[in-house]
């Protein structure tokens, strides 16, 4: 059995853009201060860890604490740096709130990319990148990883497919059309990495699907017999993929 490796888990967990290294001091944004303070009630000389997306889990000390700046000193790395599953989502954007949760959710379930995509149907194109980075790093504070999934900018259905990687990952597409394979059942044969397509609100047209099902790297898979909203098909697709070929498996 495998086993996942937690380091004090109890102790909080910050992101940092900086880099680390043992003694580095760095500055504590004012978010994170009126956080540490406020909320927490910490105190200078109080530990806590971390991570930077790169560099693993460091271990640091608070040691300059006021209303509104703080300072951190780095103590020492904790984990090393993990490799995560390679699995983006890509997903037409859907209602703010929606997006919201398919942000943190995927970002729970160890997605390596966010892609918006813009399809025929795609009725709110507009996602604020900044607003997708800070979810992100909210998500990923509380969820463990010491890797951060990578926000992309939205683009559209077709320039996503022409610029696909067709040798280097299959594209799991998410067909509601009733006559693709099981999901479970595709995903067992399939060999990663792999990104999970999932349509708007409004489904996929005809032409779309079309042109999805002729690709060679494209897997239609169905999700049952129940049509799901966007953000249900994209977090059960990337839950089943992370049991299949994921870091769920032994
Ligand atoms: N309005 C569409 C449904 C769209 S659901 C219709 O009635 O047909 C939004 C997206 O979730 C779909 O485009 C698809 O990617 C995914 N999805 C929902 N239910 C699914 C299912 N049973 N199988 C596969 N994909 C599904």
């Amino acid at each position: 059995m495998t086993t996942h490796m937690r380091a004090n888990y109890t102790l909080t967990r910050l992101y940092m853009a900086e880099s680390f290294s043992e003694n580095a001091e760095m500055s504590l944004l004012e978010k994170d201060v009126h956080y540490l303070v406020n909320v927490l009630r910490k105190k200078e000389g109080d530990t806590l860890r971390v991570f930077n997306g790169r560099d693993g889990e460091w271990l640091a000390e608070i040691f300059s604490l006021s209303k509104r700046y703080g300072d951190l000193r780095i103590i020492k790395q904790l984990r090393e740096p993990q490799p995560a599953p390679d699995i983006w989502l890509c997903f037409a954007p859907v209602r703010k709130h929606r997006n919201t949760f398919i942000i943190e959710k995927a970002t729970e379930l160890g997605v390596a990319k966010l892609q918006p995509v813009i399809t025929q149907r795609t009725q709110f194109p507009r996602l604020k990148i900044d607003k997708m980075r800070a979810q992100i790093i909210e998500a990923a504070e509380q969820t463990e990883r010491l890797d951060l999934p990578i926000a992309e900018v939205p683009i559209s259905l077709t320039e996503m497919l022409s610029g696909w990687d067709s040798k280097g990952r299959t594209l799991i597409f998410a067909d509601e059309g009733g006559d693709a394979k099981p999901a479970l059942e595709a995903l067992q044969t399939l060999s990663a990495p792999a990104a999970i397509l999932i349509g708007p609100e409004g489904g996929f047209d005809d032409k779309e699907r079309e042109m999805l099902r002729s690709k060679p790297y494209v897997t239609p898979v169905s999700l049952g017999p129940r049509i799901l909203r966007a953000d249900t098909a994209a977090l059960s697709l990337l839950t089943l993929w992370q049991a299949a070929q994921g870091d769920w498996q032994s």
